[in-house]
């Protein structure tokens, strides 16, 4: 297995493993900052390294194992162990080096009106090495492309200046190294890693907040590179001036270049970066894909990693269970995952969902009519806006033709309670469910 291989496996397992929402938090957590070094394919091991150094993080990717380990099996065919090595203690050679993912590259970063400003801030810094602004400063929403423009800048100079020293670190791994290097008494050697970058690349610079011995830290290298006439730059969730708690030296330090947001991207930009995503896993944008993209691009509009994400789960579950990608098998699969724009769920939508399935009118809904036709349907949809919309229950009654609070409570219930014994009555409500959420 070839290293590129290696790693597109490993992206593979972390982009389709099946987690919610709290464990897709422990997978960018414990398991992005991994980044795969070798493979022991007669053993069984994955080595890696690790682009922090925080002390959970081995006791943490062990315990949360089995939330890839069946997609690990399934993608690499049989489980492998990980191992961490740690390459970050020394802090002698480049090791932040290691951790250059060939992904993130400008070619690679499609460019729309949300983020153009940050883009041509970005390549200008990795052309030219002039400081005019600095400090670049990006700022916008997780999942947006700031470490992506990041480390595009560090690989540009990589190839194209490799005499150059460019130092990319995460703000957690910048204050995990300044403790070791407290612990092990060896700040000078700390600073002068950093002092001696040409290019300081300080990702999710949020999270200094509070951790005044980091402050500092960032204060003084910041100045030291600043005078120095280096290039440094800095990305967060926020503009400068909200980071609530930041003294106002650095606040005004950190605003006094230029500042540039990245906003979520619109449609044909999702789109685009989709099409990308599938030509660069040598797939054919055909009728059939279009499809797919329209519905992810239309569902997924504020986090570009979970667009991608979608993208690539509904590719690697087609692989995997060896069916043709469509835009229904699209649907089935992503609606575990992820909770396909809910403020489009209204009652109207529901009653509408329910009537079609049942062959019925919504006015039949809305109705006295007590035929057991309509009643069950009417206590589905009754049920079923009960669960996804924030109606109350005489803002429900009022939906079905001025009915009682009570007689909505007595409708839920009553779906309630038959969930429990029946089986196909839940199939039902879940393909009713799959119709009126996307
Ligand atoms: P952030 O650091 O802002 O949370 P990332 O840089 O990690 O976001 O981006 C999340 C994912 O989205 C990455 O896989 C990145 O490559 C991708 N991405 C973000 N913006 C773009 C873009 N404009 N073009 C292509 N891919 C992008
Ligand atoms: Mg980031």
């Amino acid at each position: 297995m070839t290293n590129i291989e290696l790693k597109h496996k490993w992206r593979t397992v972390l982009d389709t493993c099946p987690v919610d929402k709290l464990n897709s938090v422990k997978i960018d957590q414990w398991y992005r900052p991994l980044s795969p070094k070798s493979i022991d394919e007669e053993n069984g091991v994955i080595y890696f390294i690790a682009s922090e150094t925080n002390p959970m993080l081995k006791h943490m990717v062990n315990s949360n194992f089995n939330l890839i380990r069946e997609t690990l099996i399934e993608t690499f065919g049989k489980e492998y162990k990980i191992e961490i090595i740690d390459e970050f203690d020394d802090f002698d050679e480049d090791m932040e080096g290691s951790y250059s993912d060939p992904h993130y590259t400008f070619e690679r970063f499609v460019s729309g009106a949300n983020n153009r400003l940050a883009l041509a801030a970005s390549l200008a810094i990795a052309e030219n090495f002039t400081p005019e602004y600095n400090p670049l400063f990006i700022y916008g929403g997780s999942g947006l492309g700031k470490t992506h423009l990041l480390a595009a800048i560090k690989s540009y100079v990589r190839e194209n200046n490799p005499e150059k020293k460019v130092i990319y670190v995460t703000t957690e791994a910048f204050t995990n190294e300044l403790i070791t290097s407290i612990q092990k008494q060896t700040t000078e050697q700390f600073r002068e890693k950093y002092r001696k970058a040409d290019i300081l690349l300080l990702d999710d610079i949020q999270f200094i907040a509070g951790k005044e011995g980091t402050e500092e830290e960032v204060f003084n290298t910041f100045n030291a590179l600043y005078s120095a006439h280096k290039q440094i730059v800095l990305s967060s969730d926020k503009p400068p001036k909200d980071l609530k708690t930041l003294p106002d030296r650095l606040v005004s330090r950190f605003s006094q270049g230029m500042i540039a947001d990245i906003q979520p991207p619109d449609y044909e930009t999702r789109v685009a970066i989709l099409q990308q995503k599938i030509e660069e896993k040598g797939l054919d944008v055909n009728q059939n894909i279009s499809e797919v993209i329209d519905l992810i691009a239309q569902n997924i509009t504020d986090n570009i990693r979970e667009l991608e994400g979608a993208l690539t789960r509904v590719i690697g579950m087609a692989t995997l269970s060896n069916v043709e990608i469509t835009k229904g098998f699209a649907k089935s699969v992503l609606t575990d995952v992820f909770h396909l724009k809910e403020k489009e769920i209204s009652a109207e939508n529901i009653k509408k969902s329910v009537a079609e399935f049942y062959g019925v009118k919504i006015s039949d809904l809305e109705s006295a009519k007590r035929s057991r036709i309509y009643v069950v349907p009417r206590q589905i949809a009754i049920y079923l806006i009960r669960k996804h919309t924030q109606l109350s229950l005489p803002q429900i009654g009022q939906e079905f033709g001025g009915r009682d609070h009570t007689t909505v409570m007595h409708s839920c219930e009553k779906i309630e309670e038959e969930l429990k014994i029946n089986d196909s009555l839940r199939k039902k409500i879940e393909t009713i469910e799959n119709q009126f959420s996307m």
